[in-house]
């Protein structure tokens, strides 16, 4: 079983897998190709059982060589004659039966819906029990708190940033501006929300009921989407390496550590030891140098992850407004600066747009369903990646002080855990893991949070010189 069988990787659907293989022969080749990537990394996420019912499946339909040896194989099919665009199509039908069911089909273009009745209840019911909970972290009841997660002199802004975000979580709430999430972000990309300036998207199930947990979520999420300049970015989360340790300037613009004052109120949790390590507060213990090099790979990580969520909401709109048009047949072409950022992203993460010459004057939806998959992967990718870096137990062997431009060694071994020991091809690039090490750099470097207002002139720039010559 392969080690990395938690991450999901999403396929494109059946029905729409020829819009995916567009363009020129080569074009269309190149399309295949990533997809028949796409398809193994998917296959390497399911149990033996699973493999070994598919590749029966696979004989039954005439196939002499393995699913393995098919997916790895840039030749056409070999023996029974088999079209190869329905074999990778009946590949994922069999995946969809065989597998993850519900996971396995990539809902292309959906955005978020609006709420239902109840959701909408529900919400104003959390907003409530939030406003009480603010209430009190106002008050001098939760002071102690307060200063132990931002530390003694942050008290009174971290104050500022809950009235603020219950405040603008009022508004939004008013104005429709919560939304659902209708493609599972939360299981594929390992997160239960997103929030912006003007919209706020839970997952599926977080309205159906009005519990701690729902309000965790959403008090995580109102320090997203305060105007101004103050809203929260997600530079930290709980669960990493650092959360406790980290500096008070960080904690007051994450919006983990709202979320942790508010988890420790409503479980009614003793305060945990939190150690700011600046500010008014003491030095009170120093971390070995591998948690140093682990709390900046950690950092690194999700930043990049950040970065790539970001893009990807980007090339959902823009494939959601190409859409009708494209099914209708409309002709219409994006202005040169949209598909420069269309194409420089293409060609960061490996997607297809950037390899189809024709696309300036193409009357098609530039971001097809492939791409949309493939830019999820690098997303579910990135969210597993995070959960490996604990597990790298020992410094590279050159390495004996903490020093920001060794980090490297620590990014290698968690991908390379992540790969199943191996450093080619890629988890990231189909080059190898030193490739996804640019590749995260890249990323990460272009995170700009929480404003996010340098993201797309960057992209629209170019490829960063890391990345040049890739040409994957
Ligand atoms: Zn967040």
């Amino acid at each position: 079983m392969a080690a990395n069988a938690d991450a999901i990787y999403r396929l494109p659907n059946p029905a729409e897998i020829d819009r995916s293989l567009t363009g020129t022969d080569v074009e269309k080749i190149v399309a295949m190709r990533k997809l028949k990537k796409a398809v193994e990394r998917a296959w390497n996420t399911h149990t033996d059982e699973v493999k070994r019912a598919i590749e029966s499946d696979f004989t039954g339909w005439g196939q002499t060589t393995t699913v393995v040896q098919f997916l790895a194989s840039t030749e056409p099919a070999k023996g029974y004659y088999y079209d190869e665009r329905r074999l990778l199509v009946n590949l994922i039908e069999a995946i969809r039966t065989r597998g993850r069911k519900d996971l396995t089909i990539h809902p292309g273009y959906a955005g978020p819906r609006e709420l239902t009745a109840r959701e909408a209840d529900n919400l104003g019911a959390i907003v409530t029990r939030l406003k009480v909970v603010v209430t009190d972290i106002e008050s001098v009841n939760q002071e102690t708190r307060l200063k132990n997660v931002f530390g003694q002199t942050k008290v009174q802004d971290a104050r500022n940033t809950f009235r603020a975000g219950i405040d603008t979580l009022e508004k939004f709430a008013a104005g429709k501006q919560v939304r659902i999430d209708m493609i599972k972000k939360k299981e594929v990309w390992h997160s239960p929300g997103s929030a912006g300036a003007t919209q706020m998207t839970l997952s599926s199930g977080v309205l159906d009921e009005v519990d701690d947990s729902a309000v965790i979520v959403v008090a995580h999420e109102m320090t997203h989407i305060i105007p101004g300049g103050g809203a929260t970015g997600d530079k930290m989360y709980s669960h990493q390496a650092g959360f406790k340790t980290a500096g008070e300037q960080l904690k007051l613009v994450t919006a983990a550590y709202y979320e942790e004052v508010v988890r420790q109120i409503l479980k009614k949790e003793d305060t945990p030891p939190f150690i700011p390590v600046d500010g008014t507060s003491p030095h009170v213990i120093t971390p070995t140098v591998l948690e140093q090099y682990k709390v900046l790979a950690t950092k690194l990580v999700t930043d990049a992850w950040a970065t790539v969520y970001n893009i990807y909401d980007k090339f959902r709109e823009a494939g959601a407004f190409a859409e009708p048009r494209s099914k209708a047949g409309l002709s219409f072409r994006w202005p040169a600066e949209e598909l420069a950022w269309m194409k420089n992203a293409s060609r960061m993460l490996g997607l297809s747009i950037h390899r189809r010459s024709s696309l300036q004057a193409d009357d098609k939806n530039p971001v097809t369903p492939l791409d949309m998959a493939l830019v999820e992967h690098r997303i579910a990718t990135l969210s597993k990646l995070m959960t490996r870096i604990p597990e790298v137990i020992a410094l590279p062997m050159d390495v004996d002080t903490f020093r920001e431009d060794k980090v490297d060694g620590v990014l290698r071994h968690a991908l390379v855990l992540l790969n199943n020991n191996r450093a080619t091809p890629g988890v990231l690039t189909n080059k190898n893991v030193d490739k996804d090490i640019d590749l995260i750099h890249c990323l990460a470097a272009l995170n700009d949070a929480p404003g996010w207002a340098g993201l797309m002139p960057a992209l629209k720039a170019g490829v960063p010189a890391r990345m040049a010559g890739y040409g994957d």
